[in-house]
């Protein structure tokens, strides 16, 4: 056999995601999960009903249409109209995907050309440094700096060239919990709208937000629309994220262009748990505020308890991820202590240095999921505390 790699340079390094390996080591040492966010309790059971109603009927059992069923497609119209004011058309302006993760691969392979340079917030989600190095792009690391994670506007505009192609953003921000505000929105619109970028958006927490910050799509925004493809989920919103049922919205030509690399991605998933979302989109208001509400408490509730076990607290303005900074217990090496804490603790989390290119900017900071039941995370800090001990 050759003595070539089999991997090829493009996968070279990325390893294996620090959300499977953080969950292996929680399932092996039997540990609290506070790693890999997903809750542990499923989402409203109608819209669970609505799945089994729809595998029953036999809606969704056979290949759905490629860009999604129609009843998906309109209901995140409706959800963009009554959330944001934003008018899609449900047949040619939005294109249901396998979660958000397929959503922002299929735009990378589909928007990119080898060589095009792509601004990302740093720490940057896991699955852009891989979308944008499977697509030949070459990611240029916008960095959120500890303490307040926001993004400096001046630096950003000094890492625009003439080989920028895109912004692909994430707000709110996963794992910082920062959420741009207006402000800040509407200098990077005008920077987009200035050098004809492209922007991609990923908006999956979108739902989550606290403290009076508000999500604004950037879709919003003057000069936007046109430029914008905006990529959220079901999986976070409705705490079904095994379902994976994902979509992207954006004008006809851009999801046109998404919707030809997706169709060779998956081409379709997901059926029967299409409609049982489209029916999800539609719960009252009230569902949303509960959300947030119940997500708020428990926030709190952790971020109360990691501050009494020694950690520096980031308290996030969205997503339902906590920053901590664990020099004040006298640790420096996120990895490290990642690594042991399943057997000094019995809790598994998050080093956020792998959101990193540079990790050792990276390499104090680690991330609680807190998408967890109250006692859950009242154990975790429990036995958080003896850490200081
Ligand atoms: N983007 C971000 C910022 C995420 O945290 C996640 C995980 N939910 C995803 C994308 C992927 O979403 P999905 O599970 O819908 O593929
Ligand atoms: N988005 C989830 C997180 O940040 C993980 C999803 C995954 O495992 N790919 O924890």
């Amino acid at each position: 056999m050759s003595t070539r790699p089999l991997l090829n340079r493009r996968l070279d390094g990325l390893g294996t995601t620090i959300f499977a390996e953080m969950s292996a080591l929680a399932t092996a040492t039997g540990a609290i999960n506070l790693g890999q966010g997903f809750p542990d309790t499923d989402g409203p059971e109608s819209v669970r009903e609505a799945a089994v109603r729809a595998l029953r009927d036999g809606r969704g059992n056979q290949y759905p249409p490629g860009p999604g069923v129609p009843e998906l497609r309109t209901a995140v119209s409706d959800h963009q109209q009554r959330f944001y004011g934003l008018t899609v058309d449900p047949d040619t302006e939005v294109l249901v995907t396998a979660g958000a993760t397929e959503a922002i691969a299929a735009a990378m392979l589909a928007l990119l050309e080898p060589g095009d340079e792509v601004i990302a917030f740093e720490p940057y989600y896991d699955s852009y440094v891989a979308c944008i190095s499977m697509a030949g792009a070459k990611r240029v690391p916008l960095t959120l700096r500890a303490p307040s994670f926001r993004p400096d506007l001046d630096e950003l505009r000094s890492k625009i060239t003439s080989r920028t192609r895109l912004l692909l953003l994430n707000t709110p921000h996963n794992p910082t919990g920062t959420v741009l505000t207006a402000e800040e929105s509407r200098a990077i619109a005008a920077l987009a709208v200035e050098h004809d970028l492209l922007v991609v958006t990923d908006e999956v927490y979108e739902h989550l937000t606290f403290d009076g910050a508000r999500h604004i799509p950037l879709a919003t925004l003057p000069g936007m629309r046109e430029r914008t493809v905006s990529v959220s989920s079901a999986g976070k919103t409705f705490s079904f994220t095994g379902w994976k049922v994902g979509w992207v919205t954006g004008p006809r030509e851009l999801v046109s262009a998404v919707r030809s690399a997706k169709q060779f991605l998956t081409y379709v998933a997901s059926g029967p748990f299409q409609y049982a979302v489209a029916e999800a989109l539609r719960l009252p208001d009230a569902y949303f505020a509960d959300f947030r509400a119940t997500m708020l408490a428990r926030r709190d509730l952790l971020a109360n308890g990691l501050e009494r076990a020694g950690f520096k607290v980031f308290r996030p303005a969205g997503t339902y991820f906590i920053t901590t900074d664990i020099r004040p217990l006298g640790e420096s090496d996120g990895f490290a202590f990642c690594r042991t804490l399943p057997e000094r603790a019995g809790v598994v989390a998050i080093p956020n240095a792998v959101f990193y290119d540079h990790r050792e900017q990276g390499a104090p900071f680690v991330r609680f999921a807190f998408c967890k039941q109250t006692a859950v995370l009242e154990e975790a800090a429990s036995r958080l505390k003896t850490l200081g001990a």
